[in-house]
């Protein structure tokens, strides 16, 4: 019984981490719409009016260097992250 709450505690701390540790942002005064983010990391970015939009917040661990990398290969650095 103990060990199963310990295992539920764990679990549940471990998934707050994942979803919680990283939030993009896309300052759209910058972002000339180039499409490179949306390119690289669709399941994160999505051009819309010609401006990148975040679609996750927070950004699930599994598409997190994704986003990283498309953060780095933005030409205007619009993309930061917290
Ligand atoms: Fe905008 Fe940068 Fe994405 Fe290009 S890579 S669409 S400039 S945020």
């Amino acid at each position: 019984m103990c060990q199963e709450i310990k295992f539920h505690k764990f679990f549940l701390l471990e998934m707050k981490f994942n979803w919680a540790s990283i939030k993009f942002k896309v300052d759209i005064e910058l972002c000339i719409g180039c499409g490179a983010c949306e390119a690289k990391c669709p399941e994160v970015f999505e051009l819309v009016d010609n401006k990148s939009q975040v679609k996750l917040d927070p950004v699930p661990e599994e598409f997190q260097e994704g986003a990283l990398e498309a953060e780095d290969n933005c030409p205007v650095q619009a993309i930061s992250h917290e």
